[in-house]
């Protein structure tokens, strides 16, 4: 009987999921900070439809050759759209049935996308660097996630569930993997260099990473402890810690092995959190030697992640995994027939980004439009 109401209640979540669709994407804009305040007058955003709260305008002026300033507006419509007030809570209240799904055996991915500064990194984590001093109205979704599955596996327990999690953090930059959570005597400059870190299929086909460092996360602290080894790493291995950061992926994973007791059931989730490379367009015509081929690689594998989600809501046979090695990372997570991808754009309200704004907006609308079909509306020219 247990048996019967554990599936019930998996099958039942997990329609309600389906129903939502597997490819979502959430757009949030985030509050002008102080500094900013006074410099922007006119702001280009507007939320024509408060209570839907899934429709955005984004109004672009522009001198023409006469010298006479025109304005355009663009309006996009997502799965949710979140205004600047929008507060933490909020935003994890959206995402918080897929974390579910994860602990149900489910393989997830949620993506921050957006220009540098644009708040992927407030979103994904929350502040730079957590301390048990951080206010918790700040985090963002990977502690709140972390919370929620420690809170959500001692009710299963109750029904014969015990889980193990194993965390990982890495960092794709110029398309090499970098541990972030090696020992960091590891990651200073000198004789011990990390092992090289490869992609693989293991021997039940699911896509690993050899020489990897996997925590043992088996506490809701144990992920502070973590995310702070993981800034500490990205710090020592970089001259310019935001410069660096605004132009690497971050990928954290947790994988989520359950097994029941009573039932005799197991069931492997995975939960990938991705703080994507800055978006802003980089012209390679100014740029050469080391900058070129790092703008190359950041240019080409948000194309790559942008033409792989869109393969697959789709439904194309031939999905461009090997593209780049984000998307080759996350084969299994994106693909598989029951995960389930969510992407927030992340949009700078300012005036000054409002041509970044767009090409985000419009790279989403790319990878959303495609999964229904139907005209939805598209940008106006
Ligand atoms: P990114 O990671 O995209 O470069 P950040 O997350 O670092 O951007 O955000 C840039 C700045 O804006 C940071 O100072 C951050 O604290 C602030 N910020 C971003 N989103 C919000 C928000 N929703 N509420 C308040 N401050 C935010
Ligand atoms: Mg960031």
């Amino acid at each position: 009987k247990l048996r019967k109401e554990e599936t019930m209640r998996r099958r039942l979540h997990n329609t309600i999921q389906e129903l939502k669709g597997n490819i979502r994407v959430f757009c949030r804009v985030r509050p002008l900070l102080s500094e900013e305040k006074n410099a922007s007058a006119s702001l280009p955003i507007n939320f024509p439809e408060c209570d839907d709260n899934n429709e955005i305008e984004l109004a672009q002026s522009s001198e023409n050759a006469l010298g006479k300033t025109t304005s355009k507006v663009f309006p996009f419509k997502f799965d949710r759209v979140f205004a600047p007030q929008s507060s933490q809570d909020v935003v994890f209240e959206e995402v918080s049935q897929l974390i579910q799904s994860a602990l149900d055996g489910y393989p997830v991915c949620i993506f921050a996308y957006g220009q540098t500064g644009s708040g992927k990194t407030h979103t994904m984590q929350g502040p730079d660097t957590i301390t048990s001093a951080t206010n918790e109205a700040d985090l963002g979704i990977i502690p709140r996630a972390v919370k929620q599955i420690y809170e959500n596996t001692s009710n299963l327990s109750e029904r014969g569930w015990e889980y193990t999690l194993e965390g990982q953090f890495l960092e794709i930059y110029n398309e090499t993997l970098q541990d972030l959570l090696a020992p960091s005597s590891r990651n200073t400059q000198g004789s011990e260099k990390q092992a090289k870190l490869d992609i693989y299929q293991d021997n039940e086909g699911h896509t690993r990473v050899k020489n990897i460092t996997a925590i043992k996360v088996d506490s809701a602290e144990r992920v502070n402890w973590l995310l702070a080894r993981a800034a500490e790493n990205r710090t020592v291995a970089a001259t310019n810690c935001n410069e660096r950061s605004s132009r690497s992926h971050s990928v954290f994973t947790l994988y989520l092995c359950g097994k029941n007791s009573l039932t005799g059931e197991s069931s492997t989730g995975v939960l990938n959190l991705i703080d994507l490379a800055g978006s802003e367009r980089l012209s390679s015509s100014g740029s050469s030697g080391d900058r070129l081929k790092e703008t190359q690689a950041i240019n080409k594998s948000l194309a790559c992640l942008g033409d792989v989600i869109a393969a697959l809501a789709k439904g194309n046979r031939h999905v461009p995994y090997r593209n780049s090695k984000l998307t080759h990372l996350l084969q299994e997570s994106l693909g598989a027939g029951n995960s389930k991808t969510l992407m927030f754009v992340c949009v700078n309200p300012n005036s000054t980004s409002a041509q970044e704004s767009l090409c985000s907006l419009q790279f989403a609308t790319k990878v959303n439009s495609c999964q229904i079909g139907t005209a939805r509306r598209q940008a106006a020219s």
